[in-house]
């Protein structure tokens, strides 16, 4: 699944404009703010003078407003008052702060004390992030990863219904990309390309990355002006340019059959980063003889991770992230940048901070991995099996609960375990990956720190958006489960 970076800044526009139809009106104010990943602030926006019917429908917010008049904050349970100036500030501060971690986290890994916390031990010049190579590397990259977009697909899937009640259709052939992209690298290693040389190009690298996402967003933002208003997402459209260009203006931008957010939240980032992981391998090999064990875990656990995400591929297209996330500099920073770049940070500290690390060891660390994938898996399966045929003999005999809305929520298997036992999956498999590196450093653990941020922050939307859709039902379902990601823990 392709990782959602931070939590999302929501707040609601001022006046919205005429309802694309009738499920869309009141308008929502029920918008989150917040951000996780560096810190976790929840921050929840409701403006002050609205009043919200209860489970008021996510809907359309799209017009000028928020220059004017304050918003309500909600952080951690306290409401207090925001003005726009401060939301405003708020999202510039990102739009710094989240490239500006991208490179410690780079700086770190390759400095002797590989510090997590503290100043970077030293600041690089242009000359060591601008290079023309580069460039066009990435270039090459991204037209390699989009012309693998456009071959013909073993399957093309429906997304979910849009508000216009339209359909859009959806290649499926991601893991396609993932094999012949394998097939062309290991062409090129034949035919002599130095992917050991990657690793010292990831500096310049991430920063032509960072600078096509600015870039990039821009278009985004300048093509969302010429959307229809059925197009937009149900955030991102505040009518501030600092805000939606961060959140995202437009829920599927597209130009003929080419989506840009489903291309970018599968494809260059996380087959880039299997790539640059597997690069830091070859490296090792050249400066050590051969490639560590350590090395060989990460590469292996992170690869398994990757490939399953692009196997079941179809699966992202009833995530928050294609459904209702606008697509702006968040996701596609995220995406092209974050992920490729901070994702294989294990790999990168191991190439300069050598473990040893014995076969007990590593094989508890396997075993670990294993449970991690073996929740994720059945847990996403089993209700992926259920959402599309609830009578599926794999899923018949779980115990369900009615919802009003003709949909049925699972309370036994995985999910009457924890109300997000994929998300615990995720989280030890994430332990698995950091593992190999040792505990001497807290470096490494980064992804693990973040991504715990991130999904408690996401599951918390989640909960937010089911108790939305199921109401009594959800209550019901919560009741029964009573933990949402760790049992008897969380
Ligand atoms: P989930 O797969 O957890 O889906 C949540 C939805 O599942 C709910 O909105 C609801 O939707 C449905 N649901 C919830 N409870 C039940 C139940 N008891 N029975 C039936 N349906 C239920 O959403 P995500 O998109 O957050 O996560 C997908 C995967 O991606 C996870 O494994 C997660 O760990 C991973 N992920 C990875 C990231 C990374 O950076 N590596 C980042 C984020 C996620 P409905 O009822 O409408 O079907």
């Amino acid at each position: 699944m392709a990782p959602r970076l931070w939590s999302r800044w929501s707040f609601p526009a001022g006046r919205c404009q005429d309802p694309p139809n009738k499920h869309v009106w009141p308008p929502p104010l029920a918008c989150w703010a917040g951000l996780s990943g560096g810190g976790v602030l929840k921050l929840k926006l409701l403006r002050r003078a609205r009043r919200v019917r209860p489970r008021a429908p996510i809907g359309w917010c799209a017009g000028p407003s928020m220059g004017r008049g304050r918003f309500h904050l909600k952080t951690l349970g306290q409401e207090r008052s925001l003005s726009a100036f401060g939301v405003q500030a708020g999202a510039a501060a990102l739009l710094l702060l989240l490239p500006a971690t991208m490179f410690h986290l780079l700086l770190a890994a390759r400095s002797g004390p590989a510090r997590l916390l503290g100043p970077p031990a030293y600041l690089p010049g242009l000359e060591a992030l601008w290079s023309p190579r580069a460039l066009l590397l990435w270039l090459a990259w991204l037209g390699l990863q989009a012309a693998l977009y456009l071959l013909p697909a073993r399957k093309v899937a429906e997304g979910q219904e849009l508000k216009d009640e339209s359909r859009l259709r959806y290649p499926i052939n991601g893991f396609q990309a993932l094999v012949l992209t394998a097939l062309l690298v290991g062409l090129g290693m034949s035919a002599g390309l130095p992917l050991g040389a990657l690793p010292e190009m990831l500096l310049p690298l991430a920063f032509v990355a960072t600078l096509t996402a600015f870039i990039f967003s821009l278009f985004l933002y300048m093509k969302a002006q010429v959307a229809p208003v059925s197009a937009l997402a149900p955030g991102g459209n505040s009518g501030n340019p600092i805000y939606d260009f961060f959140l995202g203006r437009e829920l599927n931008p597209r130009i003929c059959f080419f989506d840009f957010k489903y291309f970018c939240e599968l494809r260059p980032g996380l087959i880039g980063w299997v790539l640059i992981n597997m690069a830091l391998l070859m490296k090792e090999a050249e400066l050590r003889g051969s490639p560590s064990l350590a090395m060989w875990l990460v590469n292996g656990f992170q690869l398994l991770y990757v490939g399953d995400a692009l196997w079941h591929e179809e699966a992202i297209l009833t995530t928050m992230d294609i459904t209702h996330d606008g697509f702006g500099f968040m996701l596609a920073f995220g995406d092209i940048a974050w992920v490729p770049f901070t994702y294989s940070l294990q790999a990168q500290f191991l190439l300069h901070h050598p473990q040893s690390l014995g076969l007990p060891m590593a094989s508890v660390i396997c075993l670990i991995n294993a449970i991690g994938y073996y929740i994720f898996r059945g847990a996403n399966s089993q209700k992926n099996t259920f959402r599309k045929n609830p009578s599926d003999p794999r899923v018949a005999g779980l115990e369900t609960i009615s919802t009003a809305t003709g949909r049925k929520l699972l309370v036994s298997g995985w999910w009457g375990m924890v109300r997000h036992p994929n998300y615990l999956g995720d989280l030890i498999m994430a332990l698995a990956w950091s593992l190999p590196c040792g505990v001497s450093h807290l470096l490494p653990y980064f992804y693990l720190l973040y991504f715990t941020a991130l999904l408690v922050h996401r599951e918390a939307r989640d909960e937010r958006q089911c108790l939305q859709k199921y109401g009594l039902a959800w209550q019901e379902y919560c009741r029964r489960v009573p933990y949402r990601i760790m049992p008897y823990i969380y």
